[in-house]
């Protein structure tokens, strides 16, 4: 089959590389000069196959008033006169229930895990180098509150298969010894040993190489501006570079998918929450974590990325605009410096601002519209890198009519 794959993210990239491998003939269209320029670009660097808990859950509903008032919260809306992010808040509202987000935490634990298996097949079979680590991950929590409902939250996931244990400050320090200086802070952590990390941007970019050795063409600096229709079949894909027709269109445009879509009457509830990252020069040695931390009260991540450091944090309602404020730079600055002083040299620090493709209910859209050969993968939120391996399987398997390894409808954009 002729497919053509709509935008090169780490989620395009991947899908265009299962497609191909099952012996498709696919072309990738991108605009930009190469691929992962956009939200894949310097993301948390995570591969947190079991942290995948909805946003959208009861315990958030308390914490509303703190977002929407105080500048220093990790989660910062702004209302704006925009239909879709009231939509989107709405619906956001509605799945912070404890049924729904047990539910969505089975369901993402399943494309989860196969996203890990997909991974490490990946990464037996390309050469690949993406500063990845199995280091494992420790989430440490500064209140015996949070504390307490992480660990309810771990029993609650060991049936599932999570590989979890509760430890407390002293033993999390004795773990991960760059934590010394909050230590007495912390009232205990969770420690996840399967979890990994890696550099988002070198993957996506490598694995573009992996796929056009695969025979993907990959179009880039190629910006796509509608699909020609007829009735219920897309015909073509309109581009910088003339029509492409393909017999199927995969769209993984992350933020753009709704803009683009919208028009053609295909609903794409993804909005954008937008984050910070830092990146600084840093290793074990100059005090930076070796396993992969989350400081759970300021909601902000570290992963050791070869001779890096990745920080990364903040969830900003704030509109499709990916200007980055000063203000959280600096916020995000402040609290890294005070939880890691020595972890490296902060004024190199680079710094970024990526907007997260979100669903209201942090579940993707991975499937088929109400187009024939029309097909979406999208809304993976703030775990796109983490889940995009089997989210490209299940989008091939979907495409080729096979059975599948996990429960499908969960991610139907019908559903
Ligand atoms: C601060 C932050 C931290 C994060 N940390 C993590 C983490 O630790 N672990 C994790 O798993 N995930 C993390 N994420 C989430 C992850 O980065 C995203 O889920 C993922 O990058 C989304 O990938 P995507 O391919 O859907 O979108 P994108 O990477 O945005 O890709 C979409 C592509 O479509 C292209 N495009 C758009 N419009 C057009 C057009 N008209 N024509 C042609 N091309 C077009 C864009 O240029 C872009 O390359 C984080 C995100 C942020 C912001």
């Amino acid at each position: 089959m002729r497919i053509c794959v709509l935008g090169g993210g780490v989620i395009g990239v991947t899908t265009a590389y299962f497609l191909a491998r099952d012996g498709h003939q696919v072309t990738l269209v991108e605009r930009h000069a190469d691929v992962a320029r956009e939200t894949s670009h310097a993301n948390g660097g995570q591969l947190s196959y079991n942290y995948v808990a909805p946003l959208a859950d009861p315990s958030v509903l308390p914490k509303l008033p703190h977002w929407l008032f105080s500048r220093d919260a990790a989660l910062r809306f702004v209302p704006r006169l925009d239909p879709r992010q009231w939509h989107w808040c709405v619906a956001f509202l509605r799945a912070c229930t404890r049924a729904r987000s047990r539910a969505t935490t089975e369901e993402l634990l399943g494309l989860g895990f196969l996203s890990q298996r997909l991974m490490h097949e990946i990464v037996a079979r390309e050469t690949i180098d993406f500063d990845y680590v199995r280091n494992g991950k420790l989430v440490v929590f500064r209140d015996r509150d949070s504390f307490d409902g992480a660990r309810r939250q771990a029993d609650y996931q060991a049936q599932f298969g999570s590989e979890q244990y509760a430890l407390d400050g002293a033993a999390c320090v004795a773990l991960e010894p760059a934590l010394a200086h909050i230590g007495g802070e912390i009232a205990g952590g969770i420690h996840t040993p399967g979890e990994e990390a890696g550099d988002c941007d070198r993957f996506t970019r490598a694995l573009a190489r992996a796929a056009q050795r695969e025979g993907v063409d990959l179009q880039v600096a190629t910006e796509f501006s509608g699909l020609k229709t007829q009735g219920k079949l897309v015909e073509a894909a309109m581009t910088s570079a003339g029509a492409i027709e393909a017999d199927a269109f995969v769209v993984c445009l992350g933020i753009q998918s709704q803009p683009l879509l919208g028009s053609l009457g295909v609903s794409v509830p993804v909005y954008p929450l937008k984050g910070y990252s830092l990146t600084l020069p840093a290793t074990h040695a100059t005090g930076a974590p070796r396993v992969s931390v989350t400081d759970a009260h300021h909601k902000v991540v570290y992963a050791p990325l070869g001779e890096r450091l990745r920080i990364a944090g903040m969830v900003d309602l704030t509109g499709m605009s990916a200007h980055a404020d000063p203000a959280r730079i600096a916020l995000l600055t402040r609290q890294a410096r005070e939880t890691f002083p020595d972890a490296g040299d902060y004024d190199a620090a680079q710094t970024w601002t990526g907007l997260r493709p979100a669903t209201p209910d942090s579940k993707p859209l991975i499937g088929a519209t109400h187009y024939r050969n029309l097909w979406m993968n999208t809304g993976h939120g703030a775990l796109g890198f983490t889940l995009a391996c089997a989210s490209a399987q299940l989008l091939a398997d979907l495409l080729a009519q096979r059975s599948l390894p996990i429960n499908g409808d969960a991610f139907s954009p019908r559903r």
